[in-house]
C-alpha cells in the first residue's frame, strides 16, 4: 500500500503560512513565500493542513475530501490542539 502525503501546488499557494501553522508534525515549511514539505516522513497524511488552505494548493493526492470531511478534519484540528494544551 502506498503512504498517502500532502502535495503543494505552488503556483495556487499564497504564502499565507497557514498550513504551516496547522501542521502538528511539524512538516511544512515556509520557503521564499511558499509552502513546502520539508519532511515527507513527518507528514501523516492525516490532511490537518488541508481545511486551512484557501487556494486549495495543499492537497493530498487520491483523497476526495467533501466539504463535510473538511468540517470534521477542521473539529479533530481543534480537539487535537486542546489535548495539546492540558
Ligand atoms: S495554506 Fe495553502 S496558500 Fe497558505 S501557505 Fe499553505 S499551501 Fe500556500
Amino acid at each position: 500500500m502506498k503512504r498517502r502525503i500532502i502535495e503543494i501546488d505552488e503556483n495556487k499557494c499564497n504564502g499565507c503560512g497557514a498550513c504551516a501553522a496547522a501542521c502538528h508534525e511539524g512538516a511544512i515549511a515556509m520557503v521564499d513565500g511558499k509552502a513546502r514539505l520539508m519532511r515527507d516522513d513527518y507528514c501523516d497524511g492525516f490532511g490537518d493542513c488541508l481545511p486551512h488552505c484557501p487556494t486549495g494548493a495543499a492537497q493530498v493526492p487520491n483523497c476526495c475530501f467533501h466539504p463535510l470531511h473538511l468540517d470534521w478534519l477542521q473539529l479533530q484540528s481543534f480537539h487535537f490542539a486542546q489535548l495539546r494544551n492540558t
